[in-house]
């Protein structure tokens, strides 16, 4: 049966590389998209093997699973403006911090919160460029007014998501500065702001001054980032080989023919396509021009230069021949000593992994 297999010391390893990075600054595991495709109950469990007990999650649901299998201590941040009113008291019913981005979503937590006798747990958002949940800075005056107002709010954090760390250290750097401008002004007023935090796994990377007072980690724990790091790729699919055979000289495989035996060619058949998410990936958004040149430039690339993927089989790397079906791909295993049934071993990014079950191991 195909399987996704999560290696469990390589999601340790990476957290304790990530938490030496720290030195000694709270990790928040962001764990949302159901724990980027690898399942957020059996992810937080691993994670608190090695110590971690706070998530950031962007579905109720989430909060339930965790709260239902016993993550009764752990904090739980919803990372996710919510403003609807029956989320909000389900959200207070489950102990979840609140993000609070709006003069009305506070207001309304507060009447929520009063009306149940209790006290919410909010963290602030500032929005320091990515436009989407937030106050904006300006509005750090209003801010002020609602720590003033809002008796049943607890503020206990606040924080900014950066929409450029990943390649933009000028922007960053900018957004960092505003961020920090609008907790002074709330310090100056005499009040407290609580955890203090901006950075996502490749801000946390790439500049360890923005640390503050927490990080939110998800794609570096998953050991998934766009440049090179200490960390490794926890998870991987292991698909049982369906058929082994030899193709004559001259004969094609796949759909348009795209491979063509040059000899006779013992080649195996994988119950793997990009149904299931191999050899799939994420197309950027291509609303700027110079996404849609470096698109131009990697499909010149690759049409000079080929690049052809392999999968693992006996601890050897085999070619993929031919184009990638839906449900099926064909592996040149030439000189590799393989029977139906033997494990193949093939990289998938897990958010993109559709139907086959995830195990941790
Ligand atoms: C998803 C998310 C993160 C984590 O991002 P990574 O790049 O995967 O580390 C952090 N903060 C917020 C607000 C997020 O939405």
């Amino acid at each position: 049966m195909n399987t996704y297999v999560v290696k469990r010391d390589i999601l340790e390893q990476n957290v304790r590389q990530l938490k030496k990075q720290a030195k000694g600054v709270p990790i928040w595991a962001v764990v949302k998209g159901d724990g980027y495709g690898l399942g957020v109950l059996s992810l937080a469990e691993t994670l608190s093997e090695e110590g971690i007990n706070r998530f950031c999650i962007t579905d109720i649901r989430e909060a339930e699973i965790l709260r239902e299998n016993g993550f009764d201590d752990a904090q739980l941040l919803m990372l996710r403006a919510v403003s609807d009113r029956r989320e909000l008291n389900r959200l207070l019913d489950l102990r979840v911090i609140v993000t609070v981005g709006s003069r009305e979503t506070a207001q309304l937590l507060d009447r929520i919160a009063a009306e149940r006798a209790d006290v919410a747990q909010v963290h602030l958002k500032i929005d320091t460029g990515m436009g989407r949940f937030g106050f904006l800075p300006e509005q750090t005056e209003e801010i002020i007014g609602l720590y003033k107002t809002c008796k049943n709010l607890a503020f206990c954090g606040i924080f900014t998501h950066f929409n450029c760390a990943i390649n933009d250290e000028k922007l960053t750097r900018e957004e960092f500065a505003v961020f920090q401008g609008v907790v002074n002004r709330i310090r100056a007023a005499g009040l407290e702001t609580g955890t203090v935090h901006c950075c996502n796994s490749a801000a946390f990377l790439k500049y360890p001054e923005m640390h503050l007072d927490g990080v939110r980690l998800g794609s570096a724990i998953l050991g998934r980032m766009p440049f090179r790091t200490k960390l490794h790729p926890v998870g991987y699919a292991e698909i049982p080989i369906d058929e082994v055979r030899v193709l004559p000289k001259g004969h094609t495989t796949g759909y348009c023919a795209l491979w063509r035996a040059k000899q006779n060619t013992k080649v195996a058949i994988l119950p793997v396509g990009w149904y299931h998410g191999f050899r799939v990936s994420c197309q950027l958004d291509m609303s700027r021009r110079l996404d849609c040149l470096r698109t131009a430039f990697s499909a010149i690339k690759q049409f000079l230069r080929p690049s052809r993927s392999t999968v693992e089989i006996g601890g050897r790397a085999c070619p993929v021949i031919g184009a990638v079906g839906m449900l099926h791909c064909a592996v040149d295993v030439s000189g590799v000593d393989c029977k139906i049934g033997d494990l193949a071993t093939v990289q998938i990014n897990p958010l993109h992994v559709k139907g086959i079950p995830v195990v941790f191991r």
